[in-house]
């Protein structure tokens, strides 16, 4: 590209935008996404950008419609427009114009993700006052999968949103690691407070948001108008409450609205990346506050969760992955959702752009670009998984006492799969099944080797089962 070109207006604006929207995505999805993108021009207050197809399109107006948004509307004023231009196979290009309204927004709640809460402050009358709750309809606990990694929390959740203010769990502390869930599980409970009682008022905010918020009002001289806000909320969301850390002022300013809502009643929902007692730079009034109610925390979530977090997501969008993907992302992705999600755009977008079918290899491909610790160690979770469904049986069962003589099969082998390929010792091994000895395991393999031995149809069967392991790694 040449220098004029590079240095031309709808460039720098672009550029711009750019910036912004790498604020709010991570950095697989903008360069999956967004990199690809050029600008072509800009005409008074319509910026025209050309995408490389209508896949392309329909994915950036689905999942980053309200991003884009907000970041032409932040670099080229509140009325801009963008249009996607879609390069024809004649070279013709084809003329897309912007969505009216964001397909994961409802018609309410435009503002979603909006720069401000909609100011309330000027308004008299602020009791009578709709307040736009900032919630994500996409995250329900509907879509929301369950798994040991998440049952306490998820559960809790579920019965403050039946009864919230009125249950033991107020305020609900969750949390975790990045990418686990944290939010969305918050999200749920306020939507799911929402629709059962349409008239209380649900208030999710980011703690950054709030602690902006603060800061403004400070300037303004608004406390007040910021203290009564956020006190008459019936259900109050603080997301990442680590962010508090080390601000006096807004810690001070959100214990008062702490101590206003709990005793009134109103529910409270607080997530973190780390316990309470780990909040090294918060006030320990505060921690102590935290500590009322419970604290359920969000761990990575197994091999089966994952299946079914991703076969739920590809679902949604509607994309078919064949059995061998799903199992082999699942199986190499683990250290949290978010990461899953991203290989899985960068699949579907690698084999749109270059018109490939979404394979084990294409999945190959990305994962090893954009995971670097995919391990070639296959898991002792992973083989039960395996195994057990070939046996047709629930994973379960390999780790209970049933005699049954095909459950006792289906376990010894797992069992061997595990002493062969998994670098565990026996008595990890043996833990993993229900907490057996080591001699256990022993006895297992011998059983399967000597059935290997005198069995040819067993064998064929076990080779065909160790193949499917294998093919697993990468
Ligand atoms: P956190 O706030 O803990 O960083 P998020 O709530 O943003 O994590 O979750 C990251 C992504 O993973 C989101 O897209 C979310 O929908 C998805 N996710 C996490 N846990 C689950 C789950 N149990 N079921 C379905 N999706 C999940
Ligand atoms: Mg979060």
């Amino acid at each position: 590209m040449t220098a004029h070109l590079m240095n031309s207006l709808h460039h720098q604006v672009w550029q711009k935008c750019l910036t912004k929207i790498q604020e709010s995505v991570n950095i697989q999805s903008f360069t999956t996404w967004f990199e690809p993108i050029r600008p072509l021009s800009l005409d008074g207050s319509v910026l025209t950008i050309q995408v490389p197809n209508k896949f392309f399109y329909e994915w950036l107006e689905e999942h980053y419609v309200v991003i884009l948004k907000e970041a032409i509307q932040v670099v080229i004023g509140s009325d801009a427009q963008l249009k996607y231009l879609i390069p024809k196979k004649n070279n013709i290009p084809q003329n897309l114009s912007f969505a009216k309204k964001a397909p994961n927004v409802d018609s309410n709640n435009t503002s979603l993700r909006s720069n401000k809460i909609q100011n309330p402050f000027v308004i008299p009358g602020i009791q009578k006052l709709k307040i736009d709750s900032q919630l994500n309809p996409n995250y329900s606990f509907e879509h929301f999968i369950e798994g040991d990694c998440n049952r306490l929390a998820r559960s809790a959740g579920m019965a403050i949103a039946k009864k919230p203010g009125k249950t033991a769990f107020n305020p609900l502390m969750i949390f975790g690691d990045v990418g686990l869930g944290k939010t969305h599980l918050a999200h749920a409970i306020g939507n799911e407070v929402q629709k059962l009682y349409p008239e209380k008022i649900v208030l999710y905010v980011s703690s950054e948001r709030f602690t902006n918020q603060f800061i403004d009002a400070l300037r303004n001289n608004a406390i007040t108008d910021f203290l009564k806000f956020y006190q008459i909320v019936d259900l109050l969301i603080v997301d990442d409450i680590q962010f508090l850390e080390n601000k006096q002022k807004t810690q001070d300013i959100f214990f008062s609205i702490f101590n206003h809502l709990h005793q009134g009643g109103k529910q409270l929902i607080l997530t973190s990346d780390r316990p309470p007692k780990e909040l090294a730079g918060i006030e320990a009034r505060l921690i102590s506050r935290f500590k009322w109610g419970l604290s359920a925390d969000l761990q990575v979530p197994s091999l089966e969760t994952r299946m079914a977090i991703i076969q739920q997501k590809m679902d949604m969008d509607g994309v078919d992955l064949p059995p061998s993907v799903l199992e082999f992302v699942s199986y190499n992705v683990r250290t949290n959702v978010r990461e899953m999600e991203g290989v899985l755009i960068s699949i579907i977008a690698q084999a749109a752009l270059n018109q490939r079918d979404i394979d084990l290899d294409l999945a190959k491909e990305v994962v090893s670009k954009f995971v670097d610790n995919i391990s070639n160690e296959i898991t002792v979770e992973f083989i039960q998984k395996i195994v057990a469904e070939h046996f047709d049986i629930p994973l379960e069962k390999l780790k209970e006492k049933t005699r049954k003589r095909f459950v006792v099969r289906a376990r010894q082998l797992s069992m061997y799969f595990a002493k062969q390929l998994s670098n565990k010792s026996l008595k990890h091994i043996g833990n993993a099944f229900g907490g057996r000895d080591h001699s256990t395991v022993i006895h297992a393999c011998r059983s399967i080797e000597s059935l290997l031995e005198n069995d040819t149809r067993f064998k064929n069967e076990v080779s065909g089962i160790a193949k499917r392991l294998k093919s697993t790694g990468v």
